[in-house]
Order: structure tokens, then C-alpha cells, then sequence
């Protein structure tokens, strides 16, 4: 008899998944089902039992070009043959410079210095450890606490869990192994008029705390993971000009919004102003392979090699891997040769008048949309037991969290599968307002 090969019975797939494997923010007890995928392309992700689902979420915010691309393919493949990786300590290659030259020519001009690393939350890391340095190198050791607002999410490492919001960020749970950072209100959504009296409680805290704070990190604009909250950009730049005045760095998280998801090609771009520090992910290598970076000025690298240890204290093993900066490279010059903004302008168009209807629902509390980001907020937390397989069965991919049904899809959806997405969104959810107002009435 041969043996049973299980990679030949994707049936057997989900079932093996759950005795073994972790998947995000899940429990082995309390199982939750995964839909297993056999292939990707363009906007689609081919299921193995033979369903097509529509992507609406890029991966979470990093498939921007769509999957299997052949450009990022290329990239990869042509990269192979030449060297998967070698180690960066005292090393360098043509995949790294070439993947530095494009940085440097889309970021702000202050932008001068990058260092790489494997995920998000790792060039979070290095973010704050650059911040901290700086300080104690200029002899101020005491500058080496973290300030933010609430609402915020910046990675899952302890470092970077420091720094998200204290509640969803799950604080209690590390109480006493947390550093305890200083946590401003979280800003008002742009949907209220600007008033410039909302900088009031964050700039009292700023002053009084200032000869203890190294540097505010944020998340420009929008707030990602940790609510789906669209700010005022004026917000942004009122931080700028505080962090100025109370010598404190500013640190931009773009993990989430840079290449061009919010309209912008960075976010900080909405506000005209550039961060000391700033962090890329998720989408630099167009949703292929982990990579991150951490970019800063020449006043902060200059300030952490003058003194201290000299030296910046971080080195991954697979920092600056040839592979992933290769195809980063590439993702950059497809964007570029794209007219991304035009697809980001006609995405979100096209999302604020499709989501709009589903403000008449009973169980959405509010919709909004800024670039290719269409987010409706429920008054409930979701479902998701019940909604996953909804939409699944809607031939699209969404994946709620919380209160959030929000879609960022790949910039090259069409407008026909874009309202594949915003029609189950709206569908969904008007199922599942008459589904508990049935409970409701039965009760
Ligand atoms: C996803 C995300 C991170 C963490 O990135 P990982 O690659 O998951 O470690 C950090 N900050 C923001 C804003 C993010 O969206």
C-alpha cells in the first residue's frame, strides 16, 4: 500500500492545521476554522476545495500589486540564482543598495540612513533603540521613555507592545514586565472639525514629562490595527511642531499606511511634515517575503554614533536578505510605473459611495474610508463564527476584527470586484442585524 500523503489530500489539511499549528491571536483550545488556499493570483485566492474568493485585505495591508506577479516573481527567481542570502556583518550586495536607492529617493530628503530588519515589530524595535541611543549619547540617559496615544498598534513584540494601546494592547496581562510609557488621549476621528484644543492634554503631558521622554511614536493619519481610526492631519503636524519644542524625537509608524495606501505615497505626506524615524513594512516587498526597515536622518544617526556605545545595538541574522530586498526593489519600480494614485483616488471613490448605505443599518455604528481603506464599524463586536463563513460563502475574503468589517484591497481590484467586496460587506451585515433582532424577538 503507499503511504498516505497528506499534501496530496488538502481535505485532511484544516483538521491537521488545528492539532498543531498556531495561527494569529488564536487559542488550541478554543479552535477556530481555517480555510485552506492553494493558490493566489492577481486579486484572487483559490481556495483547495475549488472556491475563488475576491481579496479584500492584501494579506493585511501587503499584497498591494495583487499575488503571483510575475515582475516580483522575476525578481525572486533571478535573485536565486545568484545568492538566497548571506550574512550582513561586514557584507553588503547589489539587492540592499539597490532597494536603499529607492528608499532614499521616495522618502523626505532629511531621509538619509536605513537599517533592515525581518518584521514590523523588529524595526519598531530598532526604532525605539535608536531614539533611546540618541539620547544617551548625548549624555541625557535619562530621556529613554516612550510617549504615544491610545488607540494605537505597533507590533506584537515587547518592545513594540510597550507602545500600543493599553487595552487592546492587553497591558495587564504583562504589568511589571512592560516599560510603562506615556499615553496621550487617542485622536479624534477627522470625521469632527478640526479644534485645535485637542492638542491641549497631549501637550501638558509632553511639557511635564519631557526631560524623561526620547521619543513619540505614532502611527500618522490612520490608526491601524488598533481601531481602524482616521485622524486629522493637522494632528500630525501640531505633534511635530511639540516634539520640537520639548526636544523630543518623533517617530512615524508607516508600517501599515506607506506605498501609497492612503492616497499618499507615505502618510506624512497628507501633513506635509517628516519624522526623525520612520518604519516600512508590510507592503515593501509587495506582500512577497518579511521585511522591514527603519530610516532616519543624519542628525539621529550622526547623535548615535557620537558617543555612548557608538554603535547602533541591533543585527538580525537575516538582516538586508537578498531575496525579500530584491523584490522590494522591484514592488517599488511597479509602483512607480503604475498610476497607483489614480487606482488609490478611484478605489476610494468608488468605497465611499458603495459602504455608504450600510450607514442605515441598525448594527453599523459609523463608515469611513481615507485612499484604498474602506472601514464600517459596528455597534457590536462581530461575530466571527458566524460572519467568516458568510462572506467566504460570498466568493470574498474580509476579515473582520472587533467592531471592524474593513476591506484595504490589492490597487489593482477592478471596480466589478470591488463591489463584490462592498455588496457582501452590506449584505452581511444586514443578515446579521435581522438574525439578532430575530434572537431578539424570541426572546
Ligand atoms: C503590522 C504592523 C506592525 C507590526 O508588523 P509585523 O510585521 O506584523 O511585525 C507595526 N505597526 C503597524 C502600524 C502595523 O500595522
Amino acid at each position: 500500500m503507499p503511504e498516505f500523503n497528506i499534501l496530496s489530500h488538502p481535505e485532511f489539511w484544516a483538521a491537521y492545521d488545528r492539532d498543531h499549528i498556531w495561527h494569529p491571536y488564536t487559542s488550541m483550545t478554543r479552535l477556530a476554522p481555517v480555510y485552506p488556499v492553494a493558490e493566489a493570483s492577481g486579486v484572487m485566492l483559490h481556495l483547495a476545495d475549488g472556491r475563488e474568493l475576491i481579496d479584500g485585505m492584501s494579506s493585511w495591508w501587503a499584497a498591494i500589486h495583487g499575488y503571483n506577479h510575475p515582475r516580483l516573481n522575476g525578481a525572486i527567481e533571478r535573485q536565486l540564482r545568484s545568492m538566497s542570502h548571506v550574512m550582513f556583518g561586514g557584507l553588503t550586495h547589489g539587492p540592499a543598495i539597490a532597494l536603499t536607492e529607492r528608499l532614499m529617493a521616495l522618502t523626505a530628503e532629511p531621509i538619509e540612513h536605513v537599517f533592515f530588519c525581518d518584521s514590523g515589530s523588529v524595526s519598531v524595535e530598532v526604532a525605539i533603540k535608536m531614539a533611546i541611543q540618541y539620547w544617551f549619547a548625548k549624555g541625557v540617559p535619562g530621556k529613554n521613555r516612550l510617549f504615544t496615544v491610545k488607540g494605537g498598534y505597533h507590533g506584537d513584540t515587547f518592545g513594540a507592545m510597550g507602545v500600543c494601546d493599553p487595552v487592546s494592547g492587553m497591558h495587564q496581562m504583562f504589568t511589571g514586565i512592560l516599560p510603562s510609557h506615556l499615553f496621550a488621549p487617542k485622536p479624534l476621528p477627522a470625521s469632527k472639525p478640526w479644534d485645535p484644543s485637542e492638542m491641549d492634554a497631549l501637550t501638558q503631558m509632553l511639557e511635564s514629562h519631557r526631560d524623561e521622554v526620547a521619543a513619540m511614536i505614532i502611527e500618522p493619519v490612520v490608526q491601524g490595527a488598533g481601531g481602524m481610526n482616521l485622524y486629522h492631519p493637522e494632528y500630525v503636524r501640531q505633534l511635530r511642531r511639540l516634539c520640537d519644542e520639548n526636544e523630543v524625537l518623533l517617530i512615524f509608524d508607516e508600517i501599515a499606511t506607506g506605498f501609497g495606501r492612503t492616497g499618499r505615497m507615505f502618510a506624512y505626506e497628507h501633513a506635509d511634515v517628516i519624522p526623525d524615524i520612520l518604519c516600512l513594512g508590510k507592503a515593501l516587498t509587495g506582500g512577497t517575503m518579511t521585511l522591514a526597515a527603519t530610516l532616519t536622518t543624519a542628525k539621529v544617526a550622526r547623535g548615535i554614533s557620537a558617543d555612548g556605545a557608538g554603535v547602533l545595538m541591533h543585527g538580525p541574522t537575516f538582516m538586508a536578505n537578498p531575496l525579500a530586498c530584491a523584490v522590494a526593489a522591484e514592488s517599488i519600480d511597479l509602483l512607480l510605473e503604475s498610476p497607483w494614485q489614480e487606482w488609490v483616488t478611484g478605489i476610494e471613490a468608488q468605497m465611499r459611495r458603495e459602504l455608504e448605505p450600510c450607514r442605515s443599518l441598525p448594527v453599523v455604528a459609523d463608515v469611513r474610508c481615507i485612499g484604498a481603506i474602506g472601514v464600517v464599524e459596528t455597534r457590536e463586536p462581530v461575530e466571527m463564527s458566524w460572519m467568516q463563513p458568510q462572506f467566504v460563502e460570498r466568493g470574498v475574503w474580509i476579515r473582520p476584527f472587533g467592531k471592524l468589517v474593513y476591506i484595504m484591497p490589492p490597487y489593482i481590484i477592478t471596480g466589478g470586484q470591488l463591489s463584490k467586496l462592498t455588496t457582501a460587506i452590506f449584505d452581511v451585515l444586514n443578515k446579521w442585524g435581522e438574525k439578532n433582532a430575530g434572537l431578539a424577538r424570541q426572546l
